[in-house]
């Protein structure tokens, strides 16, 4: 039974309850229908009522008409005692009194008989009225031995008491039946409006309660979705209609946000790609409002190039992939790591338990260094970071800190690679004055701000003289810049084979002019990868009539670093060309010594920072003498840079150098000064005094 109930009652919410549109027109027709039937009820009950106090009407009628009866028969008997009593000459006096009495009587029976036609059966009561004449001569004369008239009265009296009574009752019921009914009207009408009522309360209640809060939530829902907002649920709703949105709606939110993720995935590592991460960090930033600080990070592998060239690309991205994964487990789920770039991690954190983020991506450079073990390899890398903090809570553009946290990361891969540096005003500084360079550079080749200055190397052993073309920008707003500086601006921005070209004919037209002397020039490695330039370097020196031998090419270690067998390649051509290949700045990096494997170098350059120490430090005089030593064993010259002071000459000398350069000799002098500096030069060698002094060093550039 409980079964079947619960049953039907589902049903009805399926069928009924279950939709908004039925929802609504049941209760459209309930109402419809409590408002008909309290129609139909109150004019029922008002047609009964109507005939129910016409009843009433005519039972009062009645009543009062037999009321009337019975005293005008209980008056009619008196005059018939008094007549039938007395024999005086009054007697006709009295039976015109009884005549007019009967009269009255018959007047009563006549009300009567309008009245109560239908109301009861008084045929017999009424038959005792009839012949009233005959009643009242009866009583005025009475045969003798009769008492007919006597009788006659009596049953008139009878009569009339029945009617009295009869027509009384008769109204005391007519008048309960009316209140009776008058009371049943008023239940029933209280009953249907409290129907109506209740049914239009309840359609209020559920229109409050459950119609308009699905309503609004089915609203959130959509609201959400425009808003592109895709992680969560959208509910099941009861009504039909609703449903019939929610579940496409719940489709799409999925389709979407699948496509979304796509888009947002790196699918290599599975990681959130640049966009995802910085939509999410922009919203965990905004949430950490009072949990101290956050901060993005942003690294890469040192010369991923090397994986990818020695193991495949395939065994780069399984390295990529496994060091998403470390990096995952290191940090934990608090932290976001996203793929954003090649070998290019982000990271974002917040330093809620106090750690610094230097101390984090320190320990995250050390983990990283474990070897990856993977296909039968054991591969070893190095990270170079960068990392910028920030009030947690901050409005800040994650972009700008992830372009930030890369300025840093690039300072790292500067500073040698394999280090965690922080975001400083300074670098912004340096970059933007980096963009300001590459944005002026190619005017500058037009307008005259570039020329080279040339700064004397002397033998050791009164050996050729030389110098060694060093190129200098004055800006026309922000000064002098140093090569350091605007030479790798000229790299990134694509035009160092044009201003490598222009100094190189700049260098060798003055060469030219200045028999005898040879020619040291500077080489981006990016010039050894100059389609021709072999060629034109041949033709320069043709058109200057200057033999390749009077020119000595310096590159860095840099060109083997970034293992670039073509700019080698250019540089085996060079030497079988003629000109004379010296490895600039050795000392400075970690592969100087490889470098001497690789190429067969004419001379070495000591790099001023091995050179300045030598008289101080005995590990600097240690490895001084090593890189002397071994140059001159594989039968190089060596070139002692950077001798700013007095003590070096002889220092170097006496080490083995067979060149020295420096500050103390020379600093670099303009064009027309080269001449006038070796001639100063020969007068010092003449006198064996010693090296050039002030007037040579005051035309210094
Ligand atoms: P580098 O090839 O090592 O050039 C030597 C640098 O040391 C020059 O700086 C020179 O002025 C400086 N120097 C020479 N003697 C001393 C000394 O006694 N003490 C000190 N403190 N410095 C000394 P500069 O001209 O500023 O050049 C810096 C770097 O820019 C060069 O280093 C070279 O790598 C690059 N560079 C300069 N000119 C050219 C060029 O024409 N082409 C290319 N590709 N690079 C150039
Ligand atoms: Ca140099
Ligand atoms: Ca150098």
């Amino acid at each position: 039974m409980f079964r079947k109930v619960t049953a039907v009652l589902a049903r009805l919410r399926e069928g009924v309850l279950g939709s908004l549109e039925r929802r609504l027109l049941g209760a459209l027709i309930l109402i419809i229908i409590s408002t008909v039937a309290l129609q139909v009820v109150s004019q029922s009950r008002a047609l009964a009522l109507r005939s129910e106090s016409e009843d009433l009407g005519t039972s009062i009628s009645m009543a009062e008409h037999s009321g009337q009866l019975l005293k005008l028969v209980v008056r009619f008997r008196l005059l018939s005692h008094k007549a039938a009593g007395t024999a005086d000459p009054d007697a006709a006096a009295t039976s015109d009194e009884l005549t007019d009495a009967a009269m009255e009587i018959g007047q009563a029976v006549n009300n009567l008989r309008l009245d109560g036609a239908q109301a009861f059966d008084w045929s017999s009561e009424r038959a005792a009225f009839e012949d009233l004449d005959r009643v009242v001569a009866a009583v005025m004369a009475p045969a003798p031995g009769s008492n007919a008239g006597e009788d006659r009265v009596d049953a008139m009296l009878a009569a009339a008491a029945i009617l009295a009574e009869e027509s009384q009752l008769r109204r005391d019921k007519a008048y309960a039946q009316l209140e009776r009914s008058t009371h049943d009207w008023h239940s029933q009408v209280i009953v249907i409006g409290t129907i109506i009522l209740l049914v239009a309360l309840g359609v209020l209640v559920d229109v409050m309660r459950n119609i308009l809060p699905a309503l609004r939530r089915m609203h959130g829902a959509l609201h959400r979705l425009a808003e592109g907002e895709l992680e969560f649920g959208i509910e099941k709703f009861k009504l039909r209609e609703l449903n019939a949105l929610s579940i496409p709606l719940e489709t799409f939110r999925r389709n979407a946000l699948q496509v979304r993720n796509l888009a947002f995935t790196d699918p290599a590592t599975g990681l959130p790609n640049r966009r995802a991460f910085i939509e999410r960090s922009t919203r965990r930033l905004r949430k950490t409002a009072g949990e101290g600080s956050a901060f993005v990070v942003a690294f890469d592998i040192d010369r991923f190039k090397f994986v990818n060239d020695d193991y495949g690309h395939a065994a780069g991205d399984t390295l990529v992939r496994l060091m998403g994964e470390r990096v995952l487990r290191f940090l934990g789920e608090d932290a976001l790591i996203a793929r954003v770039g090649g070998d290019e991690f982000a990271i974002f954190c917040t330093t809620a338990d106090g750690t610094t983020p230097t101390t984090l991506c320190s320990a995250l450079a050390a983990h990283m260094r474990k070897p990856f073990e993977f296909d039968g390899y054991s591969i070893a890398v190095t990270i170079s970071a960068g990392f910028i903090e920030v009030a947690a809570g901050s409005s800040d553009d994650i972009n700008l800190l992830l372009n930030r946290a890369d300025l840093a990361l690039y300072a790292s891969k500067r500073e040698g690679r394999n280090r965690v540096t922080p975001f400083t005003d300074d670098l912004e500084d340096e970059r933007d004055l980096a963009r300001a360079l590459e944005r002026d550079l190619a005017e500058a080749l037009t307008t005259g701000e570039l020329r080279v200055v040339y700064q004397p190397i002397y033998s050791a052993s009164d050996g050729a003289d030389e110098v060694e073309a060093l190129v200098r920008w004055r800006h026309r707003l922000l000064g002098d810049i140093s090569p350091a500086r605007f030479i790798p601006a000229a790299e990134r921005s694509g035009l160092m084979p044009q201003l490598g070209a222009w100094i190189i004919e700049r260098a060798l037209s003055d060469l030219s002019g200045w028999n005898g002397l040879a020619m040291s020039l500077n080489l981006s490695p990016l010039q050894l990868q100059q389609d021709g330039f072999v060629s034109f370097l041949l033709e320069c020196c043709r058109k200057n009539q200057i033999q390749p031998e009077r020119v000595y090419l310096e590159v860095t270690e840099t060109i083997s670093i970034e293992r670039n067998t073509r700019a080698l390649l250019t540089l085996e051509l060079l030497r079988s060309a003629g000109f004379r290949i010296a490895l600039d700045d050795f000392g400075t990096g970690y592969s100087s010594l490889c470098m001497m494997k690789t190429f067969d170098f004419d001379r070495l350059k000591l790099d001023r920072s091995l050179v300045e120490d030598v008289g101080t430090n005995a590990t600097s005089m240690a490895v001084f003498h090593a890189a002397v030593n071994m140059a001159r064993q594989i039968g190089a010259e060596v070139v002692a840079e950077g001798v700013s002071e007095e003590h070096l000459v002889a220092t170097a000398s006496e080490a083995g150098c067979t060149h020295l350069q420096g500050f103390h000799l020379s600093a670099p002098v303009e064009a027309n000064m080269v001449e006038r500096v070796f001639a100063a030069t020969a007068d010092w060698k003449a006198d064996a005094r010693g090296p050039a002094t002030d007037p040579l060093r005051c035309a210094a550039a």
